[in-house]
């Protein structure tokens, strides 16, 4: 009943908008299953409302709409800030659903890790004001160490809530300039097996480019899709079977790849990746054997700087990116991972 009353009482305080309240600025994304602007208000209604986030969706739409609100509700700060979601059917194109989200920033993780200075570009973000520290290894390490840290944080939360992202890629991670953290966008192809909502997986909404080789997130052993109550009452058991979330790990190991490999940030040096961990049957161990004698400096400087501290970060990268679900690490294990133990970069700015 608390829930109930929060809830009803949030959602009486909330703005709510139609079609005609906005006006379109420059279009930020288009996909196979909406399009998405960035807004203003047609006339303000208080001054706090800044620029906004209209995605115009597909049927799909009305899953993302609810994955967006249950997070508001339960993780708030692992997803760009939702602020309201509805069916617009007055369109020629039959129903869409209009999402809106408060505008975190300008730019996402793939826009940082493609600019030559990753990881400095991303430290002043994060820091504010940076002294002129000496450039190293060392020191990218720890950026690279605060990112995958929030990115961690924020995928916690979405597994503690019983939601698979299934999308974790670059392109969508915003980096919220008010909070000056990263933050986890696109729940397209989120799936909450709590409820068994969108139970059955979009296999073709995967990304082939980050998607874990298991692709279906629950073992296709699994029945079709059970009725709402019946989902509620199995997932919990399902969970521990599958280790969805898993699905999510596989693909955050591969952000941290590149953002240890400069050679790996495009996404024909990924592709090249994804082909040679495959023809080392996924593990990444007999792959470094393969290429580390014939490695370029590129290449050498993402083993060096995995390896720095005795390779705690080689060894976090392992424990994610393998082949079997049940042998990567969780989110939360991944934050208790002694790569994490130093405090990143405040711990830097505050030690030179
Ligand atoms: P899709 O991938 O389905 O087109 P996304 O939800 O990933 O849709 O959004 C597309 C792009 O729009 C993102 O990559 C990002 O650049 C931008 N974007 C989305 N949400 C926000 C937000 N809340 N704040 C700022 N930019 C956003
Ligand atoms: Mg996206």
């Amino acid at each position: 009943w608390d829930m109930f009353v929060l809830a009803f009482v949030e959602r009486l305080f909330r703005p709510t908008y139609k079609k005609d309240d906005f006006v379109l600025g420059k279009k930020l994304g288009e996909g196979a299953f909406g399009v998405v602007y960035k807004v203003s208000l047609a006339k303000k209604t208080s001054s706090k409302e800044g620029d906004l986030v209209l995605k115009k969706a597909t049927e799909y739409g009305a899953v993302e709409i609810w994955m967006n609100e249950r997070v508001r509700r339960a993780c708030a700060n692992s997803c760009a800030d939702f602020v309201y979601g509805f069916m617009e059917s007055s369109s020629k194109k039959g129903a869409e659903y209009w999402l809106i989200w408060r505008f975190e920033g300008e730019s996402t993780l793939a826009d940082l890790i493609q600019s030559k200075e990753f990881p400095y570009n991303v430290e002043s973000m994060i820091l504010g004001e940076v002294q002129d520290l000496p450039k190293g290894l060392e020191r990218e390490n720890r950026i690279i160490q605060t990112i995958l840290r929030q990115l961690l944080f924020a995928l916690d939360g979405l597994h503690s809530t019983g939601i698979v992202h299934r999308d974790v890629k670059p392109q969508n991670i915003i980096f919220s300039e008010g909070s000056r953290t990263f933050k986890i966008i696109d729940l397209g192809a989120a799936t909450d097996l709590r409820v068994g909502i969108n139970y059955i997986p979009k296999e073709f909404l995967l990304d082939p480019r980050y998607a874990a080789p298991e692709q279906y997130i629950m073992s296709t052993q699994t029945p079709s899709a059970p009725s709402a109550p019946v989902a509620a009452a199995l997932s919990p058991v399902l969970w521990q079977l599958n280790l969805p979330d898993r699905f999510d790990i596989y693909s955050t190991g591969l952000i941290l790849l590149q953002m240890a490999f400069p050679s790996f940030r495009s996404d024909s040096g990924l592709i090249q990746f994804n082909r040679q961990l495959k023809r080392c049957d996924y593990d990444l161990v007999t792959w470094r054997k393969s290429v580390e004698p014939r490695a370029n400096s590129d290449l050498r400087k993402g083993f060096e700087l995995l390896d720095l501290d005795g390779g705690i970060g080689w060894e976090l990268l392992t424990s994610m990116v393998r082949y079997k679900a049940r042998q990567r690490t969780s989110a939360k294990a991944a934050l208790a991972h002694p790569y994490f133990d130093k405090e990143g970069l405040l711990a830097l700015s505050i030690m030179q």
